[in-house]
Protein backbone atom coordinates (compact mmCIF):
# COMPACT_ATOMS: atom_id res chain seq x y z
CA UNK A 1 0.00 0.00 0.00
CA UNK A 2 1.35 2.81 -0.80
CA UNK A 3 0.15 6.84 -0.41
CA UNK A 4 1.38 9.77 -2.00
CA UNK A 5 1.47 13.45 -0.74
CA UNK A 6 2.43 16.48 -2.84
CA UNK A 7 4.38 18.92 -0.71
CA UNK A 8 7.17 17.22 2.28
CA UNK A 9 7.29 19.97 4.99
CA UNK A 10 6.45 18.49 8.77
CA UNK A 11 2.70 17.49 8.21
CA UNK A 12 4.07 14.90 5.15
CA UNK A 13 6.61 14.18 7.79
CA UNK A 14 3.97 13.19 10.82
CA UNK A 15 1.90 11.62 8.09
CA UNK A 16 4.48 9.12 7.23
CA UNK A 17 4.78 8.42 10.77
CA UNK A 18 0.79 7.63 11.46
CA UNK A 19 1.50 5.35 7.80
CA UNK A 20 4.51 2.95 9.44
CA UNK A 21 1.98 1.28 12.04
CA UNK A 22 -0.95 1.32 9.46
CA UNK A 23 1.97 -1.21 7.00
CA UNK A 24 1.46 2.23 4.49
CA UNK A 25 4.62 3.54 2.65
CA UNK A 26 4.62 6.94 1.78
CA UNK A 27 6.38 9.05 -1.42
CA UNK A 28 6.13 12.67 -1.53
CA UNK A 29 7.05 15.21 -4.18
CA UNK A 30 8.52 18.44 -3.57
CA UNK A 31 10.34 21.32 -5.13
CA UNK A 32 12.66 21.82 -1.84
CA UNK A 33 15.98 19.53 -1.87
CA UNK A 34 16.16 18.01 1.58
CA UNK A 35 12.73 18.87 2.44
CA UNK A 36 12.30 16.91 5.82
CA UNK A 37 10.07 14.55 4.52
CA UNK A 38 13.47 12.98 2.96
CA UNK A 39 14.43 11.68 6.83
CA UNK A 40 11.74 9.14 6.70
CA UNK A 41 10.15 8.45 3.15
CA UNK A 42 10.92 9.30 -0.70
CA UNK A 43 10.91 12.08 -1.94
CA UNK A 44 11.14 12.93 -5.18
CA UNK A 45 12.32 16.82 -5.65
CA UNK A 46 10.21 18.60 -8.60
CA UNK A 47 8.68 21.20 -9.23
CA UNK A 48 4.79 21.19 -9.11
CA UNK A 49 4.64 21.73 -12.88
CA UNK A 50 6.75 19.11 -13.87
CA UNK A 51 4.47 16.81 -15.41
CA UNK A 52 6.63 13.85 -16.11
CA UNK A 53 7.88 14.09 -12.23
CA UNK A 54 4.41 14.51 -11.43
CA UNK A 55 3.36 11.25 -13.51
CA UNK A 56 6.24 9.16 -12.13
CA UNK A 57 5.14 10.20 -8.76
CA UNK A 58 1.92 8.91 -9.04
CA UNK A 59 3.21 5.28 -10.83
CA UNK A 60 1.82 2.92 -8.51
CA UNK A 61 0.24 4.90 -5.93
CA UNK A 62 -2.78 3.18 -4.06
CA UNK A 63 -4.07 6.96 -3.20
CA UNK A 64 -2.33 10.39 -3.00
CA UNK A 65 -3.14 13.49 -1.06
CA UNK A 66 -1.39 16.65 -0.42
CA UNK A 67 0.40 18.35 2.61
CA UNK A 68 0.63 22.07 1.17
CA UNK A 69 -2.09 24.07 0.36
CA UNK A 70 -0.47 26.23 -1.98
CA UNK A 71 0.03 23.20 -4.35
CA UNK A 72 -1.20 24.34 -7.70
CA UNK A 73 -4.76 22.60 -8.67
CA UNK A 74 -3.44 21.80 -11.60
CA UNK A 75 -1.00 19.70 -9.97
CA UNK A 76 -3.83 17.99 -8.04
CA UNK A 77 -5.45 17.54 -11.77
CA UNK A 78 -3.08 15.91 -13.27
CA UNK A 79 -2.28 13.64 -10.36
CA UNK A 80 -6.27 13.13 -10.08
CA UNK A 81 -6.13 11.96 -13.48
CA UNK A 82 -3.92 9.00 -12.77
CA UNK A 83 -4.50 7.62 -9.43
CA UNK A 84 -7.60 8.45 -6.85
CA UNK A 85 -6.52 12.02 -4.69
CA UNK A 86 -8.33 13.10 -1.88
CA UNK A 87 -8.85 16.07 -0.73
CA UNK A 88 -10.27 16.75 -4.21
CA UNK A 89 -8.49 19.62 -6.49
CA UNK A 90 -12.31 21.36 -6.31
CA UNK A 91 -11.87 21.98 -2.48
CA UNK A 92 -8.21 23.02 -2.83
CA UNK A 93 -9.00 25.43 -5.17
CA UNK A 94 -11.85 26.87 -2.69
CA UNK A 95 -9.23 27.11 0.20
CA UNK A 96 -6.47 28.60 -1.93
CA UNK A 97 -8.71 31.92 -2.41
CA UNK A 98 -10.07 33.34 0.37
CA UNK A 99 -13.01 35.21 -1.11
CA UNK A 100 -14.06 31.74 -2.87
CA UNK A 101 -13.86 30.65 0.73
CA UNK A 102 -16.00 33.08 2.48
CA UNK A 103 -18.31 32.75 -0.29
CA UNK A 104 -18.60 28.83 0.48
CA UNK A 105 -19.34 29.84 4.05
CA UNK A 106 -22.03 32.41 3.26
CA UNK A 107 -24.01 29.84 1.09
CA UNK A 108 -23.98 27.60 3.45
CA UNK A 109 -24.69 30.06 6.24
CA UNK A 110 -21.56 29.79 8.09
CA UNK A 111 -21.04 33.18 9.56
CA UNK A 112 -18.29 35.89 8.17
CA UNK A 113 -17.06 38.79 9.15
CA UNK A 114 -18.09 41.25 7.24
CA UNK A 115 -15.81 41.60 3.81
CA UNK A 116 -15.13 43.12 0.75
CA UNK A 117 -12.88 41.59 -2.40
CA UNK A 118 -11.02 44.64 -3.27
CA UNK A 119 -8.76 44.91 -6.65
CA UNK A 120 -7.74 48.44 -6.96
CA UNK A 121 -6.80 51.29 -4.54
CA UNK A 122 -10.39 52.79 -5.37
CA UNK A 123 -11.98 50.14 -4.37
CA UNK A 124 -9.83 49.74 -1.45
CA UNK A 125 -11.24 53.33 -0.34
CA UNK A 126 -14.47 52.38 -0.81
CA UNK A 127 -14.59 49.00 1.20
CA UNK A 128 -12.52 50.52 4.15
CA UNK A 129 -15.70 53.46 4.49
CA UNK A 130 -18.26 50.59 4.29
CA UNK A 131 -16.48 48.26 6.01
CA UNK A 132 -14.44 50.90 9.36
CA UNK A 133 -11.90 51.05 11.12
CA UNK A 134 -10.02 48.44 12.56
CA UNK A 135 -9.81 46.50 9.48
CA UNK A 136 -7.19 43.66 7.79
CA UNK A 137 -6.33 43.75 4.76
CA UNK A 138 -5.29 40.64 3.14
CA UNK A 139 -4.15 38.81 -0.26
CA UNK A 140 -6.64 36.85 -1.63
CA UNK A 141 -3.70 33.80 -2.32
CA UNK A 142 -0.62 32.48 -0.76
CA UNK A 143 -1.42 33.78 2.76
CA UNK A 144 -0.28 31.87 5.31
CA UNK A 145 1.13 32.33 8.80
CA UNK A 146 0.13 36.09 9.08
CA UNK A 147 2.08 36.78 5.92
CA UNK A 148 0.23 39.21 3.14
CA UNK A 149 -1.75 41.11 5.89
CA UNK A 150 -2.17 44.28 7.46
CA UNK A 151 -4.36 45.80 9.97
CA UNK A 152 -5.70 48.74 9.08
CA UNK A 153 -6.41 51.96 11.86
CA UNK A 154 -6.76 54.79 10.31
CA UNK A 155 -6.14 56.49 6.86
CA UNK A 156 -2.29 56.29 6.70
CA UNK A 157 -2.57 52.82 7.15
CA UNK A 158 -5.00 52.23 4.21
CA UNK A 159 -2.34 54.05 1.62
CA UNK A 160 0.67 52.25 3.39
CA UNK A 161 -1.31 49.01 2.93
CA UNK A 162 -1.61 49.42 -0.51
CA UNK A 163 1.96 50.15 -1.41
CA UNK A 164 3.10 46.54 1.08
CA UNK A 165 0.59 44.27 -0.40
CA UNK A 166 -1.65 46.08 -3.09
CA UNK A 167 -1.39 45.12 -6.91
CA UNK A 168 -2.86 41.41 -6.61
CA UNK A 169 -6.29 40.48 -6.18
CA UNK A 170 -7.42 41.50 -2.29
CA UNK A 171 -9.98 40.84 0.30
CA UNK A 172 -10.56 43.29 2.84
CA UNK A 173 -12.16 42.15 6.04
CA UNK A 174 -13.55 43.66 9.45
CA UNK A 175 -11.12 43.49 12.40
CA UNK A 176 -13.29 41.07 14.69
CA UNK A 177 -12.73 42.01 18.63
CA UNK A 178 -13.07 38.17 19.32
CA UNK A 179 -13.27 36.84 22.59
CA UNK A 180 -10.99 33.63 21.56
CA UNK A 181 -9.69 31.90 18.55
CA UNK A 182 -11.03 28.19 18.25
CA UNK A 183 -10.87 25.41 15.53
CA UNK A 184 -12.16 22.29 14.55
CA UNK A 185 -11.13 19.67 12.98
CA UNK A 186 -13.21 16.52 11.19
CA UNK A 187 -12.17 13.75 8.95
CA UNK A 188 -14.68 12.32 6.76
CA UNK A 189 -14.33 8.98 4.94
CA UNK A 190 -14.70 7.95 1.32
CA UNK A 191 -18.46 6.24 2.43
CA UNK A 192 -19.39 9.81 4.16
CA UNK A 193 -18.76 8.78 7.84
CA UNK A 194 -17.13 11.75 10.07
CA UNK A 195 -15.07 12.03 13.04
CA UNK A 196 -15.18 15.16 14.78
CA UNK A 197 -12.10 16.54 17.37
CA UNK A 198 -13.36 18.80 19.89
CA UNK A 199 -13.04 22.64 19.84
CA UNK A 200 -9.84 23.94 20.51
CA UNK A 201 -8.26 27.32 21.43
CA UNK A 202 -5.35 28.99 19.76
CA UNK A 203 -2.93 31.37 20.80
CA UNK A 204 -1.35 33.52 18.11
CA UNK A 205 1.32 35.83 17.78
CA UNK A 206 2.55 38.08 15.28
CA UNK A 207 0.19 35.93 12.77
CA UNK A 208 1.77 32.39 13.51
CA UNK A 209 0.05 29.41 15.95
CA UNK A 210 1.86 29.22 18.91
CA UNK A 211 0.21 27.46 21.61
CA UNK A 212 -2.77 25.01 21.37
CA UNK A 213 -5.15 23.34 24.27
CA UNK A 214 -7.41 20.85 23.35
CA UNK A 215 -10.08 20.17 24.14
CA UNK A 216 -10.62 24.28 24.35
CA UNK A 217 -11.97 24.99 28.13
CA UNK A 218 -15.47 26.19 28.69
CA UNK A 219 -17.25 25.07 25.67
CA UNK A 220 -20.72 24.57 25.86
CA UNK A 221 -22.92 22.03 24.29
CA UNK A 222 -24.57 24.23 22.22
CA UNK A 223 -21.22 25.60 20.62
CA UNK A 224 -19.86 22.68 20.48
CA UNK A 225 -22.79 21.32 18.31
CA UNK A 226 -22.32 24.57 16.08
CA UNK A 227 -18.98 24.15 15.41
CA UNK A 228 -19.74 20.58 14.22
CA UNK A 229 -23.01 21.68 12.41
CA UNK A 230 -20.96 23.76 10.56
CA UNK A 231 -17.76 21.73 9.69
CA UNK A 232 -21.06 18.80 8.49
CA UNK A 233 -22.21 21.51 6.00
CA UNK A 234 -18.75 22.02 4.22
CA UNK A 235 -17.74 18.53 4.48
CA UNK A 236 -20.67 17.33 3.06
CA UNK A 237 -21.55 20.49 0.38
CA UNK A 238 -18.04 19.23 -1.36
CA UNK A 239 -18.44 15.51 -0.61
CA UNK A 240 -15.25 15.90 1.22
CA UNK A 241 -12.73 13.06 1.95
CA UNK A 242 -9.92 13.47 4.16
CA UNK A 243 -9.24 15.83 7.39
CA UNK A 244 -10.52 19.09 7.07
CA UNK A 245 -9.86 21.96 9.59
CA UNK A 246 -11.90 25.36 9.81
CA UNK A 247 -10.65 28.26 12.10
CA UNK A 248 -13.37 30.49 13.83
CA UNK A 249 -13.22 33.58 15.93
CA UNK A 250 -15.73 33.25 18.79
CA UNK A 251 -17.89 36.36 19.77
CA UNK A 252 -20.92 36.54 22.10
CA UNK A 253 -21.69 32.81 21.05
CA UNK A 254 -21.55 33.08 17.91
CA UNK A 255 -18.55 31.13 15.70
CA UNK A 256 -17.52 33.54 12.84
CA UNK A 257 -15.40 31.51 9.96
CA UNK A 258 -11.83 32.76 8.79
CA UNK A 259 -10.52 30.67 6.92
CA UNK A 260 -9.90 26.79 5.96
CA UNK A 261 -6.97 24.31 5.30
CA UNK A 262 -8.21 21.37 3.43
CA UNK A 263 -5.24 19.00 4.90
CA UNK A 264 -4.10 18.14 8.42
CA UNK A 265 -3.77 21.09 10.73
CA UNK A 266 -1.01 22.45 12.80
CA UNK A 267 -3.87 23.06 15.69
CA UNK A 268 -4.74 19.34 15.57
CA UNK A 269 -0.80 18.06 16.33
CA UNK A 270 -2.06 17.58 19.87
CA UNK A 271 -4.15 14.33 18.42
CA UNK A 272 -1.44 12.49 17.98
CA UNK A 273 -0.55 11.84 21.36
CA UNK A 274 -4.17 13.55 22.74
CA UNK A 275 -6.64 11.41 21.13
CA UNK A 276 -7.61 8.12 20.68
CA UNK A 277 -6.73 8.13 16.78
CA UNK A 278 -4.41 11.10 15.50
CA UNK A 279 -5.50 13.47 12.86
CA UNK A 280 -2.68 11.50 10.94
CA UNK A 281 -3.95 8.40 10.97
CA UNK A 282 -7.56 9.70 10.34
CA UNK A 283 -6.30 11.57 7.60
CA UNK A 284 -4.51 8.05 5.87
CA UNK A 285 -7.65 6.06 6.80
CA UNK A 286 -10.09 8.48 5.39
CA UNK A 287 -8.14 8.67 1.96
CA UNK A 288 -7.94 4.92 1.64
CA UNK A 289 -11.40 4.18 2.52
CA UNK A 290 -11.27 2.16 5.76
CA UNK A 291 -12.80 3.60 8.78
CA UNK A 292 -12.12 5.76 10.56
CA UNK A 293 -10.70 6.27 14.37
CA UNK A 294 -12.22 7.55 17.74
CA UNK A 295 -11.28 11.16 17.69
CA UNK A 296 -12.41 12.24 21.34
CA UNK A 297 -9.60 13.63 23.43
CA UNK A 298 -7.70 11.03 26.02
CA UNK A 299 -7.28 13.60 28.77
CA UNK A 300 -6.47 17.21 28.83
CA UNK A 301 -3.69 18.56 25.74
CA UNK A 302 -1.70 21.23 24.73
CA UNK A 303 0.64 21.88 21.99
CA UNK A 304 3.20 24.76 22.04
CA UNK A 305 5.20 25.32 18.67
CA UNK A 306 8.90 25.62 18.43
CA UNK A 307 9.51 28.34 15.94
CA UNK A 308 12.50 29.99 14.55
CA UNK A 309 15.03 27.08 16.28
CA UNK A 310 14.66 24.49 19.14
CA UNK A 311 14.64 25.41 23.08
CA UNK A 312 16.51 22.90 25.12
CA UNK A 313 15.42 19.35 24.93
CA UNK A 314 16.34 18.14 28.19
CA UNK A 315 14.36 21.26 29.82
CA UNK A 316 11.20 20.84 27.79
CA UNK A 317 11.46 16.68 28.29
CA UNK A 318 11.58 17.09 32.21
CA UNK A 319 7.89 18.55 32.10
CA UNK A 320 5.85 16.09 32.76
CA UNK A 321 3.42 14.55 30.05
CA UNK A 322 5.83 16.24 27.97
CA UNK A 323 6.13 14.60 24.07
CA UNK A 324 9.22 16.21 21.92
CA UNK A 325 8.56 16.68 17.94
CA UNK A 326 11.28 17.71 16.00
CA UNK A 327 10.80 18.51 12.23
CA UNK A 328 14.19 17.63 11.35
CA UNK A 329 14.38 21.03 9.81
CA UNK A 330 16.96 23.91 10.11
CA UNK A 331 16.71 26.90 12.19
CA UNK A 332 15.28 29.96 10.48
CA UNK A 333 13.25 32.88 12.01
CA UNK A 334 9.62 32.73 11.78
CA UNK A 335 9.52 28.67 10.70
CA UNK A 336 8.19 26.06 12.16
CA UNK A 337 10.81 23.82 13.43
CA UNK A 338 9.22 21.50 15.97
CA UNK A 339 6.25 21.18 18.40
CA UNK A 340 5.85 19.99 22.15
CA UNK A 341 2.60 18.42 23.48
CA UNK A 342 1.55 18.07 26.96
CA UNK A 343 -0.92 15.48 28.11
CA UNK A 344 -2.37 15.71 31.62
CA UNK A 345 -5.60 14.07 33.24
CA UNK A 346 -6.16 16.87 35.09
CA UNK A 347 -6.84 20.77 33.46
CA UNK A 348 -5.00 22.34 36.11
CA UNK A 349 -2.02 20.08 36.23
CA UNK A 350 -1.82 20.85 32.12
CA UNK A 351 -2.11 24.96 32.69
CA UNK A 352 1.08 24.77 35.24
CA UNK A 353 2.98 22.63 32.68
CA UNK A 354 1.91 24.40 30.04
CA UNK A 355 3.25 28.08 31.50
CA UNK A 356 6.54 26.09 32.19
CA UNK A 357 6.87 25.39 28.76
CA UNK A 358 5.70 28.60 27.02
CA UNK A 359 8.78 30.15 29.25
CA UNK A 360 11.03 27.56 27.72
CA UNK A 361 10.36 28.31 24.64
CA UNK A 362 10.25 31.86 24.63
CA UNK A 363 7.55 32.60 22.77
CA UNK A 364 5.11 35.72 22.86
CA UNK A 365 2.10 33.53 23.54
CA UNK A 366 -0.20 34.44 26.18
CA UNK A 367 -2.60 31.75 27.81
CA UNK A 368 -5.52 33.07 29.59
CA UNK A 369 -7.34 29.85 30.73
P1 LIG B 1 -5.24 34.14 8.89
O1 LIG B 1 -4.05 34.07 7.98
O2 LIG B 1 -6.48 34.65 8.23
O3 LIG B 1 -5.47 32.87 9.66
O4 LIG B 1 -4.85 35.23 10.00
C1 LIG B 1 -3.84 35.01 10.96
C2 LIG B 1 -4.26 35.57 12.29
O5 LIG B 1 -4.48 36.99 12.20
C3 LIG B 1 -5.57 35.00 12.81
O6 LIG B 1 -5.38 33.78 13.44
C4 LIG B 1 -6.00 36.10 13.77
O7 LIG B 1 -5.25 36.05 14.96
C5 LIG B 1 -5.60 37.37 13.02
N1 LIG B 1 -6.72 37.81 12.17
C6 LIG B 1 -6.95 37.48 10.88
N2 LIG B 1 -8.09 38.03 10.41
C7 LIG B 1 -8.62 38.73 11.43
C8 LIG B 1 -9.80 39.53 11.59
N3 LIG B 1 -10.67 39.73 10.58
N4 LIG B 1 -10.01 40.10 12.80
C9 LIG B 1 -9.14 39.93 13.82
N5 LIG B 1 -8.01 39.21 13.73
C10 LIG B 1 -7.73 38.60 12.56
Amino acid sequence: MIVGALGGGQLGRMLALAAYPLGVEMRFLDPTEGACCSQIADLIVADYTDTAALDRFADGLNVATFEFENVPVEAVRRVASRVPMFPSAEALGIAQDRLNEKQLFERLEIPVPPYAAVDSQAELQASVKRIGFPCVLKTRRMGYDGKGQCVLRGDADVTEAWRKIGGVPLILEKFVDFERELSLIAARGRDGAIAYYPLVENHHAGGILRTTIAPAPNVSRELQALGRRHLQMILENLDYVGVLAVEFFEKDGVLLANEMAPRVHNSGHWTIEGAHTSQFENHLRAILGWPLGDASPRGHAAMVNFIGELPAKKDILQIPGAHWHDYGKPPRPGRKVGHVTLVAEDFNNLETCLQEAIKLVGNKSSFAG
